[in-house]
């Protein structure tokens, strides 16, 4: 390694053993460049995903740029701490700042969701909502969750996951003949008939907001739980953009910290104090070991920043985006599924609107820089690999500072592609206007 090594010196840099004799010295090296120099491999990868994420448009909906803090309480010596337990009862000494961080991150999610508890240790979204379905059902229990085709989330039994095989899943689905939105009827009558110890609630690839009430409601009636999983549109809940299932009385809330809310990929379970040691105790030690600090500690800063007054002006922006990406692509003849969206994503049926399929789409956009996902519609004729549509959504674009009048550029873009996807020139000049875009609208959090 040629690394500049300064004994004792005076300049900011890592402390290290040397690599001659095993003494610590101090590297006047930044992490960054003592990357590039100790493995050169895994440094052309991550400049090469920097580029790729700086100069590309991401309209996945699901992910978004995080804070420049955010990556840099990820990449702290909190990653170095165990702190199994909760905090003042921890399995490990030396807690004195993670309890400190693990309390500031449940009183600010508490402050935004206005929930009597709040557990911010959950690995992911996925443990997540194991965590609640383990603490509070048994083994063959019935449940009601979204078809996956019709918005639902891999997590609310699909048969492919544990979670799936686990328990009894009864899967509503959305009404065509209502544009695609839920019809209660039929909701009702099925909990009826199945008598659910839960239902959950929550999407994935639903372009429109949910009427809480009328599961509440139903939920009451067959004496049911009720649990939303709100992973996609937490931040946009804590920005007061859509409506919040805790004001409903929902007795479970979770969400991912990394859509949205945009801090580290994480998860977080709400509920009411009732349920708090349940929650806790399914958490750690029912299905996970020590936390992540490091996570925990970004998490209470994302927290933080949604409960800014600048972070309410950014979720109207998210959904006044979508608004205009909708509009934009259905007046070029694109079919949406629901007709439009009312969240901050959209679902286009690639197959009715320009002959090609989801997977054909997703991989149109990304010659011309941007990213999405092929996706399935309601009751889709074609398999997941080859869905008929694609998701589109616009929280990421959005953190760019990008606008109405940007959509409109990206609508065009994302038309002329897939109308022409065969033509180089039309491609060549969809990439070139989405660089310009992105030239005008920097990522955050990425060096130059
Ligand atoms: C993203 C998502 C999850 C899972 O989150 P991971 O962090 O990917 O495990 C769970 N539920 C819903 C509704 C989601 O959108």
């Amino acid at each position: 390694m040629k690394i500049g090594w300064r004994l004792g010196s005076e300049v900011p840099g890592v402390r290290l053993p040397l690599p001659d004799n095993g003494e610590m010295g101090t590297a006047s090296i930044s992490p960054r460049e003592l990357l590039r120099e100790s493995d050169p491999d895994l440094f052309a990868a991550l400049a090469g995903e920097e580029r790729r994420q700086a100069e590309g448009i991401e309209l996945i909906p699901s992910e978004n740029y995080t804070y420049p803090e955010v990556l840099a309480a990820l990449g702290s010596v909190f990653t170095n701490k165990y702190a199994e337990g909760y905090p003042g009862r921890r399995y490990y000494g030396g807690q004195e700042f993670t309890d400190a961080i693990e309390r500031l991150a449940r009183s600010r999610a508490k402050a935004l969701f206005r929930c009597e508890h709040a557990n911010v240790q959950p690995l992911s979204g996925a443990p997540m909502n194991a965590a609640v379905y383990l603490a509070m059902l048994k083994p063959g229990d019935t449940v009601m969750g979204m078809d996956l085709s019709h918005g639902g989330h891999l997590t609310h039994g699909a048969p492919v996951s544990h979670m799936g095989r686990l328990f009894q899943w009864i899967r509503y689905k959305t009404d065509p003949g209502r544009r695609g939105r839920i019809d209660f009827d039929v909701l009702r009558r099925s909990a009826r008939r199945h008598r659910p110890r839960m239902i959950v609630c929550g999407y994935s690839s639903y372009p429109r907001d949910y009427d809480y009430g009328p599961f509440k409601s139903i939920a009451d009636e067959v004496g049911a739980m009720t649990m939303a999983d709100v992973s996609h549109i937490g931040g946009l809940i804590a920005g007061g953009a859509l409506s919040n299932p805790v004001d409903a009385g929902f007795d479970f809330v979770t969400t991912t910290t990394h859509k949205t809310l945009r801090g580290p990929r994480g998860g977080m379970i709400l509920c009411k104090k009732r349920f708090r040691k349940a929650v806790d105790q399914s958490v750690f030690p029912g299905l996970q070991g020590g936390p992540h600090m490091n996570q925990v500690a970004a998490t209470a800063i994302a927290l933080g920043r949604a409960l800014q007054p600048d972070f309410k002006e950014y979720c109207r922006q998210v959904l006044v985006n979508a608004r205009a990406l909708a509009r934009a692509l259905s007046a070029g003849g694109a079919d949406l599924v629901t007709g439009g969206t009312s969240n901050h994503m959209m679902v286009v049926d690639c197959v009715s609107s320009f002959g090609i399929n989801g997977r054909q789409a997703e991989e149109t956009l990304d010659r011309i820089a941007i990213t999405c996902n092929k996706q399935v519609i309601p009751d889709d004729p074609n398999p997941p690999l080859r869905p008929s549509g694609i998701r589109l959504g616009t929280p990421a674009a959005t953190t760019r500072g990008m606008g109405e009048e940007e959509m409109e550029v990206l609508g065009e873009c994302i038309l002329d592609g897939l109308r022409d996807s065969g033509d180089p020139a039309t491609l060549a000049r969809g990439r070139r206007r989405v660089r310009e875009l992105c030239a005008a609208h920097p990522a955050p959090g990425i060096p130059e």
